[in-house]
């Protein structure tokens, strides 16, 4: 089978206490693979792992068959790892366009074409529009970032993330603190930028994660509880008891 990312009983303690515990899981290429639990169940332990943000106790991680257990983060960024962080990443002085046009420009430089010096700046202006239409704020381009709502900073920032168009895309709770409105128009996004990409994410929003997830895996005290589709999970009667029906 062809995975995106392997995990071969991963663990991490914290002086003792084990937050992520023995797990090995496969996800495969494509789709929404959210990761659910109950609060302190290792989500965010897990998700740290995986962006090498944090090394391991014990236990190996793979990326289409390459170990990457020993790399750091932005060596896995390379790869075509992203993960959207908060929105501590957007410089709220430039507009949005601004903002995008920068992590557009980030992408391209390794990519600088001698021949052709006028090609660069054309690919930058495509990454932008792309990335601004994609995320819905191609009219918001000339706001400075600042002004924006908190829902069109994070979908700023999922944009900055997807500027590199990465093959593989970590998403820590990108619904928290929206309004209705946004989580919907935020969903939306989430399901247009997945074709054609693997998308972890860590959501707590229930009904999102039912409607949202190709497959579904629940975490708790540092293990796995349970994997399988959306409806699968709802009727699995030991996930009812750890965690749906709290
Ligand atoms: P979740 O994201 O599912 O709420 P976390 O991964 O944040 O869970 O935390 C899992 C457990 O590990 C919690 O009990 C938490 O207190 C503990 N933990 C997380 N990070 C650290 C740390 N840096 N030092 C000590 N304990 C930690």
């Amino acid at each position: 089978m062809s995975y995106v990312f392997k995990t071969d009983g991963l663990t991490r303690r914290f002086s003792g206490f084990t937050a992520v515990n023995n797990v090995s899981i496969e996800i495969p290429e494509g789709g929404v693979r959210t990761i659910i639990g109950p609060n302190g169940a290792g989500k965010t332990t897990f998700f740290n792992l995986l962006s090498g943000l944090l090394p391991p106790s014990e236990g190996r991680i793979f990326f289409r068959d390459r170990d990457i257990t020993a790399l750091h983060a932005y060596q896995r960024a390379r790869l075509g790892i992203a993960r959207s962080f908060q929105i501590t990443n957007i410089f709220g002085h430039l507009t949005v366009g601004e903002n995008v046009r920068l992590a557009a420009q980030a992408v391209h430089d390794g990519k600088a074409n001698f021949f052709f010096p006028g090609s660069r700046m054309d690919q930058v202006n495509e990454t932008t529009e792309r990335v601004l239409h994609d995320v819905g704020l191609w009219d918001a381009r000339d706001a400075r970032a600042e002004n924006l709502s908190h829902g069109d900073q994070r979908r700023l920032e999922i944009g900055l993330v997807i500027a590199s168009d990465p093959p593989m895309l970590l998403l820590d709770e990108p619904l928290a603190g929206m309004s209705p409105t946004e989580t919907h128009e935020t969903v939306d996004l989430i399901q247009r930028i997945s074709p054609g990409r693997t998308i972890l994410l860590v959501e707590h929003d229930i009904d999102v994660v039912m409607s949202i997830s190709t497959t579904i895996t629940v975490l708790q005290t540092g293990q796995i509880l349970a994997t399988g589709t959306p409806a699968e999970i709802r009727g699995n009667e030991a996930v009812q008891r750890a965690y749906l029906g709290e």
